[in-house]
């Protein structure tokens, strides 16, 4: 039996969303994006929800060890039999530890950890140059994806605006999180031999072929 239980990690803006919907769709794997796992475990009032929302109510972080146990009911489901992609869990050494540690107690093990990088200079680029429209949402790029008439909704006519996400200051102040967060831990995968890097700034198909190609191997791997 050959499972794949992977890892997804990269900077905002390096492309894991789009990345993350074609391997679900490649693989048939469950997509685990630890923030909307939680918020849904919140809303459904589990008794580890409940504790997790105790944890958010008093304006704290929710413990590695809490987050690991939500995740973990997901993994344990009959959905994540054959494998998992799992999307912003583990961000530090300690968290993969813990994630580790469960794991193991069920006979299990990562499989890879996928790094889609990208350098910050284009993350920037990418992130700051989004524009979002303030009736309807609608999503502009001023350099990939311009509207017609600058700083215009094309659909709608309203104004084009900046989020807060997307000023380069605040873009500045996520990668700096990222940084000091997770270079420890993709050195961590590294030395475990279970890290595999993927050029984010190339065009989302090349950098899908790369990961299909890369789990593909693993898989046959795992099965001989
Ligand atoms: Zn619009």
């Amino acid at each position: 039996m050959s499972e794949l239980n992977l890892v997804l990690m990269g900077p905002p803006g390096a492309g894991k969303g789009t990345q993350a919907e074609r391997l679900v769709d490649d693989f048939d794997l469950p997509y685990y994006a630890t923030g909307d796992i939680l918020r849904a475990a919140v809303k459904d009032g589990s008794e580890l929800g409940r504790e997790a929302r105790g944890y958010m109510d008093r304006g704290e972080l929710v413990p590695d060890d809490l987050i690991c146990r939500v995740i973990m009911e997901r993994i344990d489901s009959e959905e994540a039999a054959d494998g998992f992609l799992l999307d912003g869990f583990p961000r530090t050494v300690a968290q993969a530890l813990v994630l580790e540690e469960a794991l193991d107690g069920r006979g299990r093990s990562l499989t890879a950890a996928l790094l889609i990088y990208a350098p910050d200079d284009e993350v920037i680029r990418r992130l700051s140059g989004r524009r979002i429209c303030v009736k309807n949402g609608h999503v502009y790029h001023v350099e990939f994806d311009p509207p017609k008439n600058e700083g215009v909704c094309d659909q709608d006519g309203s104004r084009l605006i900046q989020r807060d996400d997307d000023k380069p200051e605040t873009i500045k102040k996520r990668l700096g999180v990222y940084h000091e967060q997770t270079e420890p831990l993709i050195e961590y995968y590294d030395d475990k031999g279970l890290l595999r890097r993927f050029d984010g700034t190339r065009a989302p198909d090349e950098v899908h072929g790369h990961i299909r190609a890369t789990l593909a191997t693993l898989k046959l791997e795992a099965e001989l």
